[in-house]
């Protein structure tokens, strides 16, 4: 680990101009950031802790859920209010980690946190996410874990997060400051790139934005479901993730918001898989239909081929889930 300096702000605005000068970065729990300078991964030269700042609080406003970046993991799944109106949210997050991480882990970190792929972490090896222009080990190498959706030719690796599946099918926002007092929302929609050319480019945020809180519209009703496969039963990262939001009228499908872990680099959602679902009636053709149009454009890369299949069974087994007309509300998280 490389030596650096470190400064604990008082203030957002403390904060925010310590981290104009070049080659700092926020530290907030600490549960990725420190990892990836053991490896020295990331090297930065500076780290100012954000974690005495005021960015917490969970607060139900007219506009729906305002949860501030420093909220813990923990935290925030044991809220009564997040529990009761976004119990897919409060499963998202015990799907992750375990209670001592989730206890340091907080909101904007867990958004921000990055992926798991081994190479990433080996600076022995080739990454173009690490070190843009080198290569891509995991292309050819081992893959298990890898994306099959939304990867490019430089870049295959997955995000990490489970709670960013949950945010992206709630319709999440995300505020941001900038240095001189600017705020801007960012749908989450927005907020993540895919690879591309520039795999170590992975969100919107400039250099010196700060993730101030997350924003969650008011929930319509729906059943909401998060189900992850892993390899473990606990503390293991998604092979496949899927959160659901459905609500059902008459018999039908009458609002589907799907996200999807594991599959992509980023939390993947498709207009189109929605867009099939609504206005149908349940049926084994018709969640056999939503997999083909989300496993379209598929690509395995070896390793990772039994995601494909694995993705189409765990989606059918939600919509069954959450069209089963003795589905009894708050059961189904
Ligand atoms: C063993 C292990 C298992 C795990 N399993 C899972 C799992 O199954 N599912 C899952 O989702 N996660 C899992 N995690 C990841 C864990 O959830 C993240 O490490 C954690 O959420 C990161 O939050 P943090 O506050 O500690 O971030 P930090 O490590 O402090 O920061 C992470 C990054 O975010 C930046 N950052 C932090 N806050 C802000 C902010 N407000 N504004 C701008 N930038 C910011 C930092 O500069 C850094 O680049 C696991 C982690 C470990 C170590
Ligand atoms: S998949 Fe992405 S993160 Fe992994 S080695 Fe390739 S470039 Fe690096």
């Amino acid at each position: 680990m490389r030596a650096f300096d470190y400064i604990r702000a008082g203030s957002c605005k403390e904060a925010l101009a310590e981290a104009e000068t070049p080659g700092t970065a926020f530290i907030a729990g600490g549960t990725n950031l420190l990892d990836l300078m053991k490896h020295e991964v990331m090297t930065p030269a500076r780290l100012v802790d954000i974690s005495r700042l005021d960015l917490g609080g969970i607060t139900l406003t007219e506009a729906g859920l305002r949860i501030g970046a420093m909220v813990s993991n923990s935290e925030l799944a044991a809220d009564p209010l997040v529990r009761r109106h976004w119990p897919l949210l409060s499963r998202a997050l015990l799907a992750g980690a375990s209670g001592q991480l989730r206890n340091k882990a907080t909101t904007g970190g867990n958004l921000l946190q990055r992926t798991r792929c081994y190479y990433f972490y080996d600076t022995a090896m080739p990454c173009n996410k690490r070190a843009p222009g080198s290569g891509c080990a995991a292309i050819g190498g081992f893959n298990r874990i890898h994306a099959i959706l939304g990867a490019s030719d430089q870049c295959i690796a997955t995000h990490p997060s489970d709670m960013a599946v949950a945010l992206r099918a709630l319709s999440a926002e995300v505020e941001l400051l900038a240095p001189g007092g600017g705020r801007r929302q960012v749908p989450l929609a927005e907020f993540y790139r895919l690879p591309g050319d520039r795999p170590h480019v992975e969100t919107v945020l400039e250099p010196r934005e700060m993730v101030a809180a997350v924003l969650l519209p008011p929930p319509e009703g729906e059943r909401q479901i998060y189900r992850k496969v892993r390899d473990r039963a606990s503390y293991a990262f998604a092979l496949v993730s899927v959160a659901a939001c459905l609500r059902m009228e008459g018999g039908r499908i009458a609002a589907a918001a799907l996200a999807f872990g594991g599959l992509a680099p980023m939390p993947w959602r498709s207009a189109e898989v929605e867009g099939a679902l609504i206005g149908e009636a349940p049926s084994a053709a018709l969640f056999d239909h939503a997999a083909d149009l989300l496993l379209e454009g598929a690509q395995g890369q070896g390793d990772n081929d039994f995601k494909i299949p694995l993705a189409r069974r765990t989606l059918a087994a939600v919509l069954a889930e959450a069209t089963a007309e003795d589905c009894l509300e708050g059961d189904r998280a």
